[in-house]
C-alpha cells in the first residue's frame, strides 16, 4: 500500500536496499498491490536491473468472487509443487506472468479525501502543495504519486528479463456495467453462475472464450463487447483513492467525471 508497504510513503524505506540491507540477497520477488502494476514497478532501481521479480496476487479482503483471484501469478512448470513454485519466483524459470485488476482500480492508486469527495493525479497534488482544495487537510497521498517520487527509470522502461502481464477487471465488475445494478445483486449473481456453469470459470471467460463460441451459448452482445473491451484494456476506470476503489465506466460516462 502506499502508506505502510515496502515502498509506501511512511515505511521509512525508499529502495530496498534501505529496507533489507545486507539481507537484501535474499530477496527475489516483490508482490505489485492491487495500486500498481509491474510496469509501474520496473522503474525501481533493483527490479529495473532485473535483480528482482514481480508477483501478482488478489490481497482478497474478502470472500466475494470479485475479490477472491482478481490478481494471479502465472506459472509454467511440469508440477504444481512447493519446490517449483519457489524456483520460479527465485529463478525466474517458470515464472510466465501476472494477471493484474487495472491499477485505477485499486483503492489507493491517486491521491485525495474520501470525505471531501476530492481527487486527483500526481500532477494536481504538487500545484496544491498537497494540501486539499475543499478542507485545507493534507491530502492521502496514492501510489502513483510515490512511483513518481522512487521511479529510478523513465515511464515506459522495461528491464530485460520482465514477462507479460495481463489487466483485467474481475468478471463481476463487466456485469455491473453490463446490468446497472449493485455488484452482489441476484440478477448478477444468476448471470454469474449460468456463466460460470457454460465456460468452467472466470479467467477462461475474460481470456479464452472467443467471440463466436460466446455468441453461440447465448450471451448477450452488450456483454460479449465488454469482455472483449476488458481485454483490450479498453474500459475506463475513474481512479481509487484514500481507500475507495476504482469505478470503472463506459465511454459514454466518462463526461460525468
Ligand atoms: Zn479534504
Amino acid at each position: 500500500t502506499p502508506w505502510f508497504g515496502l515502498f509506501g510513503s511512511k515505511s521509512g524505506f525508499d529502495s530496498l536496499k534501505e529496507c533489507f540491507g545486507e539481507q537484501l540477497d535474499k530477496i527475489h520477488a516483490i508482490e505489485s498491490g492491487m495500486s500498481a502494476d509491474p510496469s509501474m514497478l520496473w522503474r525501481f532501481e533493483e527490479v529495473a536491473n532485473g535483480k528482482v521479480r514481480v508477483v501478482s496476487f488478489s490481497d482478497a479482503h474478502s470472500f466475494w468472487p470479485w475479490r477472491i483471484g482478481r490478481e494471479a501469478t502465472i506459472f509454467d512448470i511440469e508440477e504444481l509443487s512447493y519446490d517449483n513454485i519457489i524456483k520460479a519466483i527465485r529463478t525466474g524459470q517458470g515464472l510466465k506472468g501476472t494477471i493484474e485488476t487495472p491499477p485505477e482500480y485499486g483503492r489507493y492508486h491517486w491521491d485525495g479525501h474520501r470525505n471531501c469527495n476530492f481527487s486527483c493525479g500526481p500532477e494536481e497534488t504538487k500545484k496544491l502543495n498537497r494540501i486539499c482544495p475543499k478542507c485545507g487537510g493534507k491530502l492521502i497521498i496514492g501510489v502513483e504519486y510515490r512511483v513518481e517520487e522512487l521511479a529510478k527509470k523513465n515511464k515506459g522502461f522495461t528491464p530485460k528479463n520482465s514477462v507479460q502481464f495481463r489487466k483485467l477487471l474481475p468478471l463481476h465488475e463487466l456485469l455491473v456495467l453490463h446490468t446497472g445494478s449493485g455488484i452482489a445483486s441476484k440478477g448478477n449473481w444468476e448471470m454469474y453462475n449460468s456463466l460460470i456453469e457454460k465456460f468452467g470459470n472466470e479467467f477462461n471467460i475474460l481470456l479464452r472464450v472467443n467471440k463466436e463460441d460466446l455468441i453461440s451459448k447465448e450471451v448477450k452482445l452488450k456483454l460479449i463487447d465488454l469482455i472483449i473491451r476488458n481485454r483490450e484494456g479498453k474500459i475506463k476506470i475513474k481512479p481509487g483513492y484514500d481507500g475507495e476503489y476504482g469505478v470503472a465506466m463506459l465511454e459514454e460516462q466518462k463526461k460525468l467525471f
